[in-house]
């Protein structure tokens, strides 16, 4: 129990759930220890990268630009989107938790799937909203159809992740936009790309175009991050792509100079070296295929992860198989009995995933 205070501390932190981040790997005297629990990308930041990143800590005492003007304009570009239309934040969950202050009263309600983004009921309660959490599939996809079901006159915000973080799969663009069609034009949609450069471009598989949605619907808004294929996690910068009043209200909400100057000329300089970047994205998700694959070999029925990662749907027996990962050196996430995610991280620690899942179906 935390110590009675005199200080008026608003009830709607009792109802904010701690957030439960990857655990440090530990270090072992046997043998490397892989931190898989993260979703991070295992490579270091590009040389070029770094070059800028070196240079702007030399003048790290000055504030950063508040108009963030660099990367506005060139995500704009390189988007092909107004300016106006662009919010970046402290992170994309930083976005997030503004998109949440600029939309709900205390009891307004915020719409996702569940299991999802742990961080989605973190950010709801924070503004005093209230989440309203609709079961994923059997096969651990969005429900969109209870979704739509799911929206009352409280209704403020729908947030479609898409690859759901953590079990994997991604919706398809002719189920998106037949629920956009479902959904009032008052209620903002929010599509949580985190993890859009992982998905497979196949053309048979019906891929989210997020964007040309957002086009096409002033309440569909996209969220995106330089955290996971980018390989910024550390700077904390990701954006909103929204209807001008909606990223108004956002530049409005977000935290003066929020995103810092390293994080401002890393963000630019790694749009700039895209294809150097994809060129790891590639390698990443043939790895994840690869892992897939050798996963159903052994017997194991997977949802189809188009993320870093891949989800085991484990129920109670998820606490055996953290324990068999930690064994052979694997710091994998835990989701209390639901399942484990595990990251696709350096070959070795996918080779490892391998042999500890095969390893423990016998
Ligand atoms: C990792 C992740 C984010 C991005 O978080 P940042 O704050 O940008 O690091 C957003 N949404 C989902 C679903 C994620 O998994």
């Amino acid at each position: 129990m935390s110590e009675h205070t005199p200080i008026g501390i608003r009830p709607a932190l009792d109802t904010v759930p701690a957030y439960v981040a990857g655990k440090p790997a530990t270090v072992r005297a046997d043998l490397t220890v892989y931190k898989v629990s993260s979703n991070e990308n295992p490579y270091p930041p590009l040389p070029s990268v770094l070059d800028v990143v070196r240079e702007a800590a030399a003048s790290v005492n000055r504030y950063p630009d508040p108009g963030v003007t660099g990367l506005t304009d060139a995500l704009a570009e390189r988007l092909a989107v107004p300016r106006e239309r662009i919010a970046t934040g402290t992170g994309s969950v930083g976005v997030l938790g503004q998109i949440v202050q600029a939309t709900c009263d205390p009891g307004d309600e915020v719409i996702y799937a569940w299991r999802s983004f742990e961080a989605y009921p973190i950010v709801v309660a924070l503004a005093g909203g209230v989440s309203v959490q609709v079961p994923l599939t059997e096969d651990s996809r969005h429900d969109l159809d209870a979704m739509a079901d799911a929206v009352t006159d409280r209704t403020k915000v729908i947030i479609v992740c898409t690859p759901n973080n953590p079990t994997g799969p991604a919706v398809t663009q002719s189920e998106l936009a037949a629920f956009i069609e479902r959904v009032p034009e008052r209620v903002l949609i929010i599509i949580d790309e985190a993890y859009l450069e992982f998905v497979a471009d196949s053309g048979g598989t019906d891929p989210v175009d997020a964007l040309a949605l957002h086009r096409a619907h002033p309440n569909v808004a996209v969220l995106r991050t330089f955290s996971k294929a980018y390989g910024l996690a550390g700077l904390r910068v990701g954006y909103a792509v929204a209807h001008e009043p909606v990223a108004a209200a956002l530049r409005k909400t977000a935290v003066p100079f929020g995103v810092n100057s390293l994080a401002q000329v890393a963000a630019v300089a790694s749009l700039q070296a895209y294809d150097e970047l994809d060129e790891r994205v590639r390698a990443l998700v043939a790895e994840r295929d690869r892992v897939q694959a050798a996963l159903a070999d052994a017997g194991w029925k997977l949802p189809d992860s188009q993320a870093n990662f891949v989800w085991f749907p484990l129920g109670e027996r998820t606490p055996d198989f953290v324990a068999a990962a930690d064994e052979a050196g694997l710091v994998v996430r835990a989701y209390g009995t639901d399942g484990v995610r595990v990251t696709i991280g350096e070959p070795e620690a996918n080779d490892r995933l391998i042999e500890v899942a095969t390893a423990f179906l016998n």
